[in-house]
Parts: structure tokens; sequence; C-alpha cells
């Protein structure tokens, strides 16, 4: 049976860039990558929409706020290292309602508290300036938000952990943990045993069911939550520039409906955010009687549901009808119809929820004796990446294994 120091459970970006820093800290560990895939960055890191965030949202001294002004950086000077495409590009996030003031003056704050540099306030000449199709009575400029695509960047964090002598193996579903007397453990996989000191959990829609595995008991459960995505189509990209986003709705964790230009030039209208049916569903028929049936059983899921019914059932109704999704694009952009988009893929949040009903907004990640487990890594998780990996790095050189 081969033997690990360390297994990383996940080959989405946070696992493969705790890998890649795993090695950078300690070469010669004995380091593999588990993923059930045929191919890394599957699930969230390959479905995402691919931004550079500059941190201007998360709460001063979160985990959030720390790891993206920081990881932005690294993730753009990784970038430039290895030739992978990307762009600087800047956003503006737009105030349509002077309701919106405060939490767009509140976003202000938090940007200069975080440290993100150059973001400044802009009225409704200068948004039109940076995006002439664009509507705003106030704005934000954050120059320094980028776009890039994740699966190329998780891709190359593979490859450097092959040239650094770890192991990836893919198609390997984790499927349960043997504990040994010694404190090691034996994980069973659809590929076959093997043995490590250390487990490492970063399976993403899956986290919370890999901790119980490894006989923690994680104090929320991964309810997924889909992203549904519109295109513009080719004749109508020109509608928009760069990045434009609403102010959010601060009780959320997700930043409502947006436009990206990607990497590779198209422009993303989206994502909504509707409970899936299925962990790792993304079309609206994919439906999952387990994955249901543990969402609809937890009680978490109806606390949250009584807060939020509202906001769900807005949400439910735009993944239908395409007039509703167009309707919240116009508030941003009221150029745009119905007839100039297409529809686009989708990608599937893990939200981490605790029993209270409360959404978890911050990273979460949780030691035991001999393992990690990555409980909530949601946006920014794909920028801050390489910042969590080292984070996890450190933690692992101070846990037994
Ligand atoms: C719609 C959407 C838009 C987003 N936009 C952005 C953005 O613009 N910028 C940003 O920074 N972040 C964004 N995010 C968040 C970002 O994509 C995630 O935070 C990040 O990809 C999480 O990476 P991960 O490695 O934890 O999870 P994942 O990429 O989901 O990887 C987890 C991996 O674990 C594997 N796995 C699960 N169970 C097992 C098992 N039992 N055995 C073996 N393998 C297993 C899965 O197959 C998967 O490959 C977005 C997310 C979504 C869904």
């Amino acid at each position: 049976m081969p033997v690990f120091d360390v297994a990383v459970v996940g080959g989405g970006i946070v696992g493969l860039a705790t890998g890649l820093k795993i090695l950078e800290r300690c070469p010669g560990k004995k380091l593999c990558v588990v993923e059930k895939e045929r191919e890394v960055a599957a699930h969230q890191t390959g479905n995402n929409s691919g931004v550079i965030h500059s941190g201007l949202y998360y709460k001063p001294g979160s985990a959030k706020a720390r790891t993206c002004v920081e990881g932005a950086r690294r993730m753009i000077e990784f970038c430039r290292q290895h030739r992978i495409a990307h762009e600087i590009c800047g956003k503006i996030v737009v105030a349509t309602s002077e309701a919106e003031f405060p939490a767009l003056a509140e976003l202000l704050r938090r940007a200069q508290a975080n440290g993100v540099p150059g973001v400044t306030e802009i009225g409704p000449e200068r948004i039109r300036e940076i995006e002439p199709h664009a509507n705003g009575l106030k704005g934000l400029w954050v120059p320094g938000t980028g776009i890039v695509d994740y699966a190329a960047v998780a891709r190359k964090y593979a490859e450097l952990i092959a040239v650094a002598g770890g192991e990836v193996r893919l198609g390997a579903r984790l499927t349960g943990i043997r504990q040994d007397v010694g404190g090691g453990q034996v994980l069973l996989t659809t590929a076959g045993e093997i043995r490590t000191g250390l487990l490492i959990n970063c399976a993403g829609l899956h986290s919370d069911r890999v901790a119980c595995l490894g006989g923690a008991k994680p104090d929320a459960r991964i309810v997924p939550f889909r992203g549904e995505y519109y295109k513009l189509l080719p004749d109508h990209k020109h509608l928009v520039k760069g990045l434009i986003y609403p102010v959010p709705d601060p009780r959320f964790p997700f930043l409502g409906v947006h436009f990206t230009r990607m990497i590779d030039g198209g422009v993303e209208c989206g994502p909504n955010a509707v409970l899936a049916f299925k962990r790792e569903g993304y079309r609206k028929a994919s439906f999952s009687l387990r994955d249901s049936f543990e969402t609809f059983t937890y009680p978490g899921f109806w606390r949250m549901g009584l807060k939020y019914w509202r906001t769900g059932l807005g949400e439910m109704y735009r993944s239908f009808s395409k007039a509703a999704f167009v309707l919240a694009l116009q508030r941003l952009l009221p150029a745009i119809r119905a007839e100039h988009l297409e529809t686009g893929g989708a990608g599937v949040r893990a939200q981490a929820l605790s029993a209270d009903g409360a959404l978890v907004d911050d990273f979460r990640i949780v030691r035991t004796a001999n393992a990690i487990h990555v409980l909530n890594a949601p946006s920014p998780a794909a920028t801050a990446s390489l910042c969590i990996g080292e984070q996890i790095a450190e933690m692992a050189s101070t846990t037994k294994g």
C-alpha cells in the first residue's frame, strides 16, 4: 500500500494550493492529492466567475479580508511568473438608488481598512467614462481587480506539485477512512487504499461528509447554491468593458448578479443564487435524493428558510424567468435586452450553514489530532488560494499527523 506523510482530499484550487505550499515549505515530504474526477478543477474552481477579487467586501480582520488582499497580489504575481493569461481590468461597483449609499460607503470604509489599493468614490460621469452603458448614481472604482481562468491556475499548481515530487491521483474518490492504532490512517478510495499520517480535507461541496468520514463532527453543513449565468451574444459584448457589480445585500455572502468580462473575451451575466437539489447539480433538473434529503432534514436549512424565504423565492423566480433575470441586469445596464443574451454555464457554491440557520460567512478551517478540515471556502477562496494554502501548510507543520 502506498504510504504518504500527507494526503490532501480534493483537487480543486484550495487542495492543490495547499499541496504546493506544503512541498515548498517541506521539500521531500511524501504528499499526494486525491481527486475523484478525471481532471483537476472540475467543480467550483472550474465553474466560477474568474475574478481576482481585491478584498473590499470583507469584514476587516476576517480571514477573508486578510487572505484576499494579499492573495490577489500573489495570484497576479503567480500568473505573471508562469505566463497564465490574466488581465487587471478594474471594476466598478454601482449604487443605482440612494438607499444603497450607506452600503456603498461601508464598502469604501472596508476597502480602506483592508488596505485595498486605489479604491475611489466616483460619480455618474466617471461611471459613464469607465462603462459607457452602465447606470449609477454613485460608485466605487476598484482599479486592481482582475480576471483569470482559475482552472488554468489549478492545472499549473498540479504541475508544480508533480515537479516537486508530489502526486496527484485522479479518479480516486475517498469512500472511507480507517484509523490506525498508531495515529496513522488508511484512506479507502475507488483507486485503492493509501496510508497517510495527516489528512487534509479540501473536498469543497463534500467537505462536511469527508470530515465525518474522518471522525470529526462539523458544526455546519454544506448546502449547495447554484449560480446560473447568461452570456452576452458576440454582437453585444461591446456593452461591457470590464466588470460591473451592484452594491451587495450585506445580509448575504453572495455579490448579486453582475457583468464579468472573462479572460477568453466573453461576457458573463450573473450568477444568481438558487438552492441546488444536488451538490454537483449544474442544471435546473439536477436532483439527488441523498443530497436533498440531507438538506431538507437539516434544522439549519429551515431556520435559514424562515429568515430568507422571500429572497429565496425571488431567486427561484429569476432562475425560471429570463425576463426577471434581465430586469435585475437592467438595473446596472439599462440597454440590455433578453435578445442580447444566451444561456451560459452554472457553478455550485459550497456554502456552510450552521444549525441555527446562519450562513457561515468567513473561511472555516479546523484541526483535529491527525487531520485538517477546510469546512467553508467560498468566494474569494480562489483569489486567496495561495494564502490559504500557506496557512494550512503552517498548520500542517504543527499537526502531529
Ligand atoms: C458560481 C461561482 C462563482 C465564483 N466566483 C469566484 C470568483 O470570481 N473569484 C473567486 O476568488 N472565487 C469565486 N468563487 C469561489 C471559488 O470558486 C471557490 O471558493 C474555490 O473554487 C473553492 O475551491 P475548493 O478547492 O475548495 O473547491 P472545489 O473547486 O469544489 O474542489 C473540491 C474538489 O474536491 C473533490 N472531491 C470532493 N469529494 C471528494 C472525495 N470524496 N474524494 C476525492 N475528491 C473529492 C471534488 O471533485 C473537487 O474537485 C465562485 C464560486 C462559484 C460556485
